[in-house]
């Protein structure tokens, strides 16, 4: 499937390290743990480096407020610290949350690019609870709702798929599209959880719906239950859908032992995740496949995770040394299966 001379594509900034506060968990050591083990692991000797450049404004203005975004600015110069309870800022952060972006165009671009089909953007601040105007939950511009938007406006590209596996529900990348019929959003996560949105019932409006996709989980899914959704829900839609690009909301928050939340996914359970967006994009996208960094909050565990998304986009066959549980999905997980493809089914063959 993959070409022994193929490069994946990693981008990532120095800069992404200033924006920090070490009292919160959205922190730069995040990254830094992820840069040390794909230094330990020798992965830059295989992949192709991308420098970033900083979205540039009339992007950024395909997905945000015009005023929103010049009132990020205003903030950061005034020594303003916070955005609202959970986002800070520091006086260099609206040219790091521009750079973010910038990393979500600069993976698109390489996937694009034809020399690196398969690109993760190593971006920070994340993006998927940015709203058109208001920032949220650790977020100020939403990464991967620019980079759609560019896909579709700059690069003339049609259908593309959000598959968005943070803990969290991706409600900025959620509302930026859902009257949309030619971006199809799916998000699983953990519910109850922030930010509260991300219900089953939550579908799309007028042409869009259908093209919204909300699968909630109670804490402690793992391996057997995110997989199950992949096999009888993602991908058979996914495959119906027949997307040019997929973009992934890739949350290393739901690793077992992440702080903020509860799943229990592995590192085993981030592979075979990403192994199947693989082969779809092998199917559909001409390999094209690009991940953005969302959250992840065990500095140890989501650098593993990142390093065995990259271990499935290379197939390195790097070692993994946490296993899938071998267990039926939970019971009241497999009743939602069946609850959200009965409600599907509306829109999708399953
Ligand atoms: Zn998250």
């Amino acid at each position: 499937m993959i070409k022994k001379s193929e490069k994946i594509g990693i981008v990532y900034h120095p800069d992404y390290l200033l924006h920090t506060r070490s009292d919160h968990p959205e922190r730069m050591e995040r990254l830094e743990k992820i840069i040390d083990l794909l230094e330990e692991k020798k992965v830059f000797e295989r992949i192709e480096m991308i420098e970033p450049e900083p979205a540039k404004i009339e992007e950024v203005a395909l997905i945000h407020d015009m005023e929103y975004i010049r009132s990020i600015d205003k903030a950061c110069r005034s020594g303003q610290y916070y955005l609202d309870m959970d986002t800070y800022i520091v006086p260099e952060s609206y040219r790091i949350a521009l750079l973010s972006a910038g990393g979500a165009l600069a993976a698109l671009q390489g996937v694009l690019s034809n020399k690196t089909r398969r690109v993760f953007a190593l971006n920070r601040p994340p993006g998927h609870h940015a709203e058109h105007s208001r920032a949220m939950g650790f977020c100020i511009f939403n990464n991967v709702a620019v980079a759609t938007a560019v896909a579709r406006t700059a690069y003339g590209l049609k259908k593309i798929a959000i598959v968005d596996w943070d803990v969290h529900h991706g409600n900025g990348t959620q509302h930026s599209f859902e009257s949309n019929p030619d971006v199809l959003y799916i998000s699983i996560h953990q519910s109850p959880a922030y930010p509260g949105t991300g219900d089953i019932y939550e579908v799309g409006f007028g042409p869009g719906k259908g093209y919204t996709i909300n699968i909630p989980l109670p804490p402690g899914s793992g391996d057997p239950e995110y997989l199950m959704f992949f096999n009888q829900l993602i991908i058979p839609v996914l495959d119906q859908f027949e997307p040019e690009l997929i973009i992934v909301s890739a949350g290393q928050d739901i690793y077992s032992k992440d702080p903020l939340a509860g799943m229990l996914v592995t590192h085993s359970g981030f592979y075979r995740m990403t192994e199947a967006l693989v082969d779809l994009s092998e199917r559909y996208c001409g390999g094209k496949l690009m991940l953005c960094l969302e959250g992840g909050y065990h500095l140890d565990g989501q650098a593993g995770a990142v390093l065995q998304v990259l271990n499935a986009l290379g197939q390195w066959e790097l070692e993994i040394s946490e296993e899938s549980e071998e267990r039926e999905p939970r019971d009241d997980v497999q009743q939602m299966l069946r609850k959200i493809l009965h409600l599907q089914n509306k829109y999708w063959d399953l």
